[in-house]
């Protein structure tokens, strides 16, 4: 196999080769002794350790702490068509996993998790919204669009990397179509017999929680007769599977006015004349003064702990909120509480309900662990790419 036009090596520090003999994707900055030869940031780089071994090939970001994002293990470099190989399968996975169920929104490409580090790729019907984060993957924007589109059929592409993650990268950030007319915002998809909007332009994320899809289908399965709180709603995605599912009446909280507006639209289309008050507000303070009475409450907060030293202070936030929440459930009442920060992983965030739980007086069981849809795939080899989990309580 013949090694790409140019190569640049990337040698390790004497004894830093282990987590790459142990698959781990991600090499260090702390872990480089040298990085030789003419950079080429479309081309893999080699990686070596001090002893001159190949272990690997991977994205080398000179100005990152992850200063290499290995696609490729041991001596020989990967198939020249290798980008377009996982893309491809990565899509036919989806394709064929019965557990996503019925829905044109999927998540196509997850990073890591389908062996393409610094890359993520949505569907929404018949638009593909992309997310570049490394610069290995920036400068390969034209080939993955060029593969995205024929491996899906999908009418439009759109990029939205993220500013800040190009800028640490060292590349220009970019937002705008990769291949058809920029779409139509929001996009309308579908899942189950609910109907959304992903303001793939504007919203959050790429438009739309597609991760959250298992415990939407887990509220609609349980609304039934219930009053429900949907603290930090966004577009109302949860409180529109409750109203799906014959609940009562939802009370619906988020800071922003834009989500909001999209939540009051969805409800309507999906549940005319449902029982629903939205309000532009902080979650935080609102549950502090909020008077209600609830029989399902769904609390998920956004990423409170984005580096480790933030755990502790995420923490008491996520159980301030939790424990205010807590108290306005009716006994039986089921709560549906997350963290999607994977600095506040399962075990430390069940501590924190255990504890929101003592301080509320209530005891609470739990039915369920929660995580990502089926379309999030983590790779066993890099738990880094856990972020969401949740649990199921019953009052
Ligand atoms: N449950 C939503 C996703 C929630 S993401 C869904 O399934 O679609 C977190 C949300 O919290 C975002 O919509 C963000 O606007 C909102 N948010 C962030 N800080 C907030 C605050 N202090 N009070 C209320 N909402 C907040």
């Amino acid at each position: 196999m013949a090694y790409p036009r140019r190569v640049t090596d990337v040698v390790l520090a004497p004894g830093r080769d282990r987590s790459l003999r142990r698959r781990h994707p991600w090499v260090l900055s702390g872990s480089v002794a040298a990085v030789q030869g003419e950079p080429a940031p479309d081309a893999l780089a080699r990686i070596l350790s001090a002893e001159g071994e190949t272990l690997g090939f991977g994205d080398l970001s000179p100005h990152s702490a992850i200063r290499v994002r290995v696609v490729h293990f041991g001596k020989d470099p990967p198939p020249g068509d290798w980008l377009r190989e996982r893309i491809a399968a990565a899509v036919a996975r989806r394709a064929a996993q019965p557990l996503l169920g019925d829905t044109d929104a999927v998540r196509l490409v997850n990073a890591e998790g389908d062996g393409l580090p610094g890359f993520v790729a949505d569907r929404y019907a018949d638009v593909v919204v992309v997310k570049l984060g490394s610069a290995g993957m920036i400068q390969r924007r034209e080939a993955i669009a060029g593969a995205l589109r024929e491996v899906t059929g999908a009418a439009h592409g759109f990029e939205r990397s993220d500013p800040s993650a190009a800028r640490q990268e060292g590349c220009p950030a970019r937002e705008g179509p990769l291949w058809g007319a920029a779409p139509a915002a929001p996009v309308a998809i579908r899942e189950r017999d609910r109907r959304y909007h992903a303001d793939v332009v504007r919203g959050q994320k790429t438009g739309f929680y597609l991760d959250q899809r298992d415990a939407r289908d887990l509220v609609a399965s349980v609304a039934r007769g219930r009053r429900v709180l949907d603290l930090f709603c966004y577009t109302g995605a949860f409180a529109v599977a409750a109203a799906r599912g014959g609940a009562r009446s939802a009370v619906c909280v988020d800071s922003s006015a834009a989500a909001l507006e999209l939540a009051r639209r969805q409800l309507e289309e999906n549940a005319p004349g449902f029982d629903a008050a939205l309000f532009e507000s902080d979650a935080f303070e609102f549950v502090r003064r909020d008077e209600g009475r609830y029989d399902l409450l769904v609390v998920d907060p956004p990423p409170l702990a984005r580096k480790q030293r933030d755990a502790p202070r995420a923490a008491r936030a996520y159980k301030d909120v939790l424990l205010h929440a807590l108290r306005r459930a009716e006994s039986g009442a089921l709560v549906l509480a997350f963290s999607c920060s994977h600095h506040v992983g399962a075990e430390l965030f069940r501590k924190i309900v255990f504890g929101a739980a003592l301080d509320a007086g209530r005891s609470a069981r739990v039915l369920r662990g929660l995580g990502a849809a089926a379309d999030h795939p983590v790779s066993l080899d890099h738990p880094e790419g856990e972020y969401l989990c949740g649990l199921l309580l019953e009052l």
